[in-house]
């Protein structure tokens, strides 16, 4: 785990929340930091650094070492985690209360949450047959869609 401690459950539901937290975490609230925040809000689900930088206008494209530096810092405070799907850039997302896994497409890329029962599910059969405790939070399980596997047969 990359969060750092007493992360955990910092969970936000809007911009007045994640700001707060920035505050209590004694960072300044720059205009880059508000803007990345504003990106990820906006974002349908997790999103490349490159994604939340083009966002619909909000940050000109040579700001993406800013955007990342930014992330970096709004995933230490445990605003943000951070998903690897397969191949291809890492993909961040706010912490909202409930965590969900995800599992994603190792041909095209699609992902889909799992949601919380599905997840508890996993885990409980992980643990039964291997004694691990299992966390999906992190890495997506990768398989094949249903759109690719259509292509397929
Ligand atoms: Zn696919």
């Amino acid at each position: 785990m990359t969060a750092a401690p007493g992360a955990a459950g910092a969970a936000v539901d809007g911009m007045p929340a994640a700001i707060a937290a920035l505050r209590a975490n004694g960072l300044r609230v720059s205009s880059a930091r508000r803007i990345v925040l504003e990106a990820l809000f906006a974002a349908a689900g997790p999103a490349t650094a490159e994604e939340l930088a083009a966002g619909p206008g909000l940050i000109p494209r040579s700001d993406l070492a800013s955007t990342y530096r930014n992330l970096e810092t709004l995933e230490a405070i445990g605003l943000v985690r951070h998903l690897h799907f397969g191949q291809g850039a890492g993909r961040y997302v706010l912490r909202r209360g409930e965590e969900s896994g995800y599992v994603s497409c190792r041909h095209c890329g699609a992902y889909e949450p799992m949601g919380a029962a599905t997840v508890a599910a996993l885990s409980d059969t992980v643990r039964d047959s291997t004694g691990y405790d299992a966390a999906f939070a992190s890495f997506s399980v990768i398989g094949l869609c249903a759109a690719c596997r259509a292509d397929d047969a």
